[in-house]
């Protein structure tokens, strides 16, 4: 799936006035700091505020993955989930770091095709944090 032309007229929208900076510019911090830490920076500048360079964040989604499905995997863990794992989808979201601007820009398959149950659920420390709030 594409999401160029989704992305196009947003930017369209805001630039004609229709879409304020504030709606088109809405990285909760943990979106940005999410992008300062794992993004990997592309080339491409920053389509609101031209100052920065796009950072481009992967997120991977599947029932297989288990309790593991939402989060952030770099390029190389995708690599290897690729062998692990039979079907997954990766959303990958482009995050300015500088003005917020952030938006889906595609997502794809990616996995072995062979299907797996999900993997045990495990208690990790992010379980402590959901129950603490
Ligand atoms: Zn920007």
């Amino acid at each position: 799936m594409d999401y160029s032309l989704d992305r196009r007229a947003t930017l369209i929208a805001l630039f004609q006035g229709k879409a304020s900076a504030m709606d088109a510019c809405d990285a909760d911090p943990y979106l940005r700091r999410a992008a300062k830490h794992h993004g990997e920076r592309t080339q491409r500048p920053c389509p609101v505020c031209k100052k920065n360079k796009m950072v481009e964040l992967r997120y991977a989604f599947g029932d297989q993955l288990g309790q593991y499905s939402g989060r952030i995997k770099s390029l190389a863990e995708l690599d290897e989930m690729e062998n692990e794992f039979g079907e997954f989808r990766v959303y990958t979201v482009e995050v300015c770091g500088d003005c917020g601007w952030n938006h889906l820009v595609y997502s794809y398959l990616l996995g072995d095709g062979k299907v797996r149950k999900p993997p045990r659920k495990v208690r990790t420390l992010e379980d402590d944090d959901w129950v603490k709030r």
